[in-house]
């Protein structure tokens, strides 16, 4: 189980979101702490630390940052969305960062052209970036998970490595 932003200003409304091995129709369920002060948990225990705080709290099932989701239709799920936020926080043009929770998904190779909506096929591109790269002839390709390379209209190579920020991200957000 992760927790994120536990802690702070209580003065301060936090969004409190853990992603725990749990089942939904599990609501009494018991869950394993990592880093914590007690080893376990049970889920309204949770809720209610969190909640006196005055923290808004989501628990959701765990994502796994490796595994490829993929669906059968053009719009990503909630799960695919969230899936490359984490793996990549921001929007993956070069030298672009803003923030993957305000930017569009979008499919590397186009769903018109074949592209899967599978998570391999998806990264987070801010409004403007996607406009580029839609209506003109910047191409991209994804050489890891948070790892592209971006090819100019002049053809020009721009590699993208996001591991090193994605890692740091993480650790600021904890
Ligand atoms: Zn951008």
């Amino acid at each position: 189980m992760a927790a994120g932003q536990l802690g702070g200003d209580a003065a301060v409304p936090r969004e409190v979101v853990i992603y725990a091995h749990h089942q939904p129709d599990e609501a009494h369920g018991i869950v394993s702490l990592e880093g914590g002060h007690v080893p376990y948990a049970t889920i309204d225990q949770l809720v209610e630390w969190c909640t006196q705080a005055g923290s808004r709290v989501s628990v959701r099932p765990v994502l796994d940052l490796s595994e490829e989701i993929t669906v059968d239709r053009y719009t990503p799920t909630q799960r695919q969305r969230e899936q490359a936020i984490l793996l990549t926080p921001t929007c993956v043009f070069p030298h672009c960062n803003k923030d993957a929770r305000g930017c569009d998904l979008d499919h590397i190779t186009a769903y018109s052209q074949g592209g899967k909506t599978t998570s391999w096929n998806l990264a987070p591109l801010c409004r403007f970036h996607h406009r580029v790269k839609t209506f003109s002839t910047w191409t991209y390709h994804r050489t890891s998970r948070t790892g592209f390379v971006w090819t100019s209209p002049k053809g020009r190579v721009h590699p993208v490595d996001l591991t090193d920020f994605t890692t740091e991200h993480r650790r600021r957000t904890r």
